[in-house]
């Protein structure tokens, strides 16, 4: 007898439960609809040519396909790759000593006065070799692949010099090539004026402005500016993305983080795809972004590890129908953590997200912070085939059974890209 079953690459099957965002649209989904996620209990999800052709219950999917490989999913929960929206993960080196000091009482200022802080990365960064740089990267990109992101941004702002920045983003574009996670990058010479134009910092901007942006265009996705008591204003921030945008790079802005100075206003005035921490964001500017439809990227590893209880206002947003997406921050200073899976712990907690609601965050909305809402981010036939198998019996446990790295096997593109050792 012949077998009519249709071929397919690949059968990840008899889940405990696939859970996904609803997927009936390429945009984030707001308010309520945050809440909304498909699942299928004994279900399956099978793969063909990189993308993703059907989810639903098992003994349905064995009828119709003769997968290639088929990966036994059973016990565990099957998800979207999960997205990061927001890393500084080109870093060498540490700051543990930072993070000692902090604890001792001193505050994040006044190691940034005394030449610590972000100053600190940017040393060890123009010390390092392009190739040691890439290792770190690779060391770090591994860690994210581990905890079940498939796609991760990545910021310059150690460089901040023409050699280095633009030397990172050719880091970012080689390791690009190399695949699984993929990486999107994003220029962020405006991290901080570095300390040999501390008096100039007109002729930084302008170097940053004129000289970097045209040529960053070529590498990065994204153009981004740290809008922040000690580093840029909301006007020189304007100017910074208004630059980026002529030269082809979307904006994204870091606003509002301790202080509130109106970049979520100006996030939705330049049309940038988010505005990210938005700790200290008012109510005019959560407005300004549902209207703008800019999407808010919250990042509470770093409020946690910064020891502060100003957590941002995650459910005055959702009410007011901002979408929501989620990120680590990952950085050597503020939120040394690669988890995804933490940061939606974090998101419950002290946020008062649903899970439900944490994962759609970390997952359909993240992916549309990165305008790649119409190709990864839910389980929808024809998107990428970027999925996670956890070893717990539904989505909730993510969040819920928090501390432990619950990843069994990651799916990139269609193939098995981590497999959890043992
Ligand atoms: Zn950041």
């Amino acid at each position: 007898m012949s077998d009519a079953r249709k071929p397919i690459d690949l059968l990840l099957r008899g889940a405990a439960q696939v859970a996904s965002p609803a997927w009936d649209s390429n945009l984030p989904l707001q308010g309520a609809r945050m809440s909304e996620l498909v699942t299928v209990s004994d279900g399956s999800v099978a793969v063909h040519a990189g993308r993703i052709v059907k989810v639903g219950p098992a003994a349905e999917l064995d009828r119709e396909f003769h997968a290639e490989t088929v990966v036994d999913a059973s016990g565990c929960t099957v998800t979207p790759g999960l997205v990061d929206p927001h890393t500084h993960a080109l870093f060498v080196g540490s700051r543990d000593e930072e993070f000692e000091a902090r604890i001792r009482g001193r505050s994040y200022a006044e190691i940034a006065a005394a030449g610590g802080g972000i100053q600190s990365s940017v040393r060890a960064f123009r010390a390092a070799s392009p190739e040691e740089l890439s290792r770190a990267l690779d060391r770090h990109l591994h860690t994210f692949l581990e905890h079940g992101t498939t796609t991760v941004e990545v910021k310059t702002g150690y460089g901040l010099d023409y050699r280095h920045e633009l030397g990172g983003l050719e880091v970012l574009a080689g390791r690009r090539r190399k695949g699984p996670p993929w990486v999107i990058p994003t220029f962020l010479g405006a991290h901080a004026i570095p300390a040999e134009f501390a008096q100039q910092r007109t002729a930084y901007l302008r170097l940053v402005i004129e000289t970097m942006i045209p040529e960053a265009a070529e590498e990065a996705e994204f153009c981004d500016c740290f809008c922040e008591n000690g580093a840029f204003d909301v006007a020189e921030a304007r100017q910074v993305l208004l630059a980026g945008k002529a030269a082809g790079l979307r904006p994204k802005l870091h606003a509002e983080e301790f202080s509130c100075l109106g970049g979520a206003e100006l996030a939705a005035e330049v049309g940038a795809v988010s505005a990210d921490h938005l700790m200290a964001v008012s109510d005019r500017g959560i407005a300004a972004m549902r209207d703008a439809g800019v999407v808010a990227v919250l990042l509470p590893s770093t409020t946690l590890f910064l020891g502060l209880n100003s957590y941002a206002p995650a459910r005055r947003m959702i009410d007011a129908g901002v979408a929501v997406a989620l990120g680590t921050d990952f950085n050597p200073g503020t939120s040394m953590t690669p988890s995804l899976p933490l940061v939606m712990t974090l998101a419950c907690t002290m946020l008062r997200m649903t899970p439900a609601e944490a994962l759609v965050a970390a997952t359909r909305n993240a992916a549309c912070a990165l305008g790649r809402g119409d190709r990864i981010g839910d389980l929808a036939p024809g998107r990428h085939a970027d999925l996670v198998v956890w070893s717990v019996p539904n989505y909730r446990f993510l969040a819920y059974h928090f501390g432990v790295n619950h990843v069994r096997e990651v799916v990139c593109a269609g193939k098995v890209a981590y497999r959890r050792p043992g």
